[in-house]
């Protein structure tokens, strides 16, 4: 496809079956457990029509190869095992908690040495540098909201001979490209925002190093953590609105995060797009818009928090995000959650519904919780 194609325009058209005569439009699932011998597919756990088309489209997105798995955790897991036996990963301090507790997991049985930094503190991730084999950033964090200097540390990594992956869930390709900006591998909950509806559970991997791509395929298929077909033509079905999602989700949480700051029980907002956010210059820098997550507190008071989340009635009071309906959760409502998350931050994965319906409920919560 023309290389000067905008990322909204790519989205829709990457991926598609040739344009021959009768050929379909669209992409469809194969279902097929095995394949006729003679070609280079053999059998369905090494590949299929409907993960090769969306892998195309996220790497087009992504400038590299992509290679799509089971779930957003099981395309870390096979980039994690990529670390030599008694290797050394650095990790955010505050990143989505079943990446962190995956490498708690792996840390605790020996398997790999594990550092946990601030992110956001780029000198402190630099000192911590020396003998790292993979340094795992999230940029924004999930769901602290901080905004990693991904140029710079993909930079300092690479120089000290580490891997630099970055789970580009938040922002999406559309809005940041981490290969791009000198990042080894980028992974993705594709349960997110690319599949966008709520009802597909799948992951990926994209990277532009094909000897990287050949070993994490590899995991792949020895692993065996491989997505269903249907699951595929579903991500990619939802993939191709992105761009309208993104769109509208993003402007509805320019709009909340305004009215939330000005409300009398919130004491603070985390979303990069507000202008005095610690991490809006860098994400300003690195990234093409602020993202649809946003992130509250209610001045230290969990109970509120938690309160707040189930008395919404158009809100979902539920985890996950991306989707088109708005919902939100106080995060440490699970125990895995970092212990230094406040108790009382509450995630706002905004929808696509109209924005001042989504404020009018929140602002009902808030009112009869004060
Ligand atoms: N990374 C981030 C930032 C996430 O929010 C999630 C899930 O919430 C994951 C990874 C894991 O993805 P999955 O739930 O698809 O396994």
């Amino acid at each position: 496809m023309t290389p000067d194609l905008d990322p909204s325009t790519v989205v829709v058209h990457a991926g598609r079956p040739e344009r021959t005569p009768n050929a379909p439009v669209g992409n469809s699932p194969v279902f097929s457990s095995t394949y006729v011998a003679g070609g280079d597919r053999g059998y369905g756990r090494f590949g299929n029509d409907a993960w090769t088309a969306l892998e195309e489209t996220l790497g087009q997105l992504e400038g590299g190869r992509g290679l799509t798995f089971a779930s957003g955790m099981a395309a870390a897991a096979a980039v994690v095992d990529l670390v030599p036996v008694g290797g050394q990963v650095i990790a955010p301090r505050h990143a989505y908690s079943g990446v962190l507790a995956l490498l708690d997991q792996q840390a605790d049985t020996g398997r790999l040495k594990l550092e946990r930094v601030d992110i956001a503190d780029t000198d402190a991730v630099i000192r911590a540098l020396s003998g790292t084999d993979l340094l795992w950033i999230e940029s924004p964090t999930n769901p602290a909201m901080e905004v990693a200097d991904i140029p710079a540390l993909a930079a300092a990594g690479r120089a000290a001979g580490a891997t630099v992956v970055v789970d580009n869930t938040f922002a999406t390709p559309l809005l940041q490209q981490p290969l791009k900006l000198g990042a080894d591998i980028v992974m993705h909950s594709a349960t997110k925002f690319i599949a966008g509806h709520s009802d597909v559970v799948l992951g990926a991997v994209v990277t532009a190093d094909d000897e990287l791509w050949s070993a994490i395929e590899l995991r792949r298929r020895s692993l065996g953590a491989i997505p269903g077909p249907m699951e595929a033509w579903l991500a990619l079905r939802g993939l191709r609105t992105l761009a309208l999602r993104l769109e509208r989700a993003q402007s509805n949480a320019a709009y909340l995060a305004e009215r939330l700051r000005a409300h009398p029980r919130v004491s603070r907002v985390r979303y990069p797009g507000l202008p005095d956010d610690p991490g809006h210059d860098r994400a300003e820098r690195q990234m093409s818009g602020f993202g649809a997550i946003l992130a509250f507190e209610l001045g230290g008071d969990a109970d509120g928090a938690q309160q707040l989340c189930e008395s919404t009635e158009l809100w979902v009071h539920a985890t996950s995000l991306g989707g088109v309906e708005s919902m939100l959760e106080r995060r440490h409502r699970w125990p895995i959650e970092a212990p230094t998350i406040p108790k009382d931050l509450i995630r706002l994965a905004v929808g696509i519904e109209h924005p001042d319906d989504l404020w009018a409920d929140l602002e009902r919560a808030l009112t009869s919780g004060s």
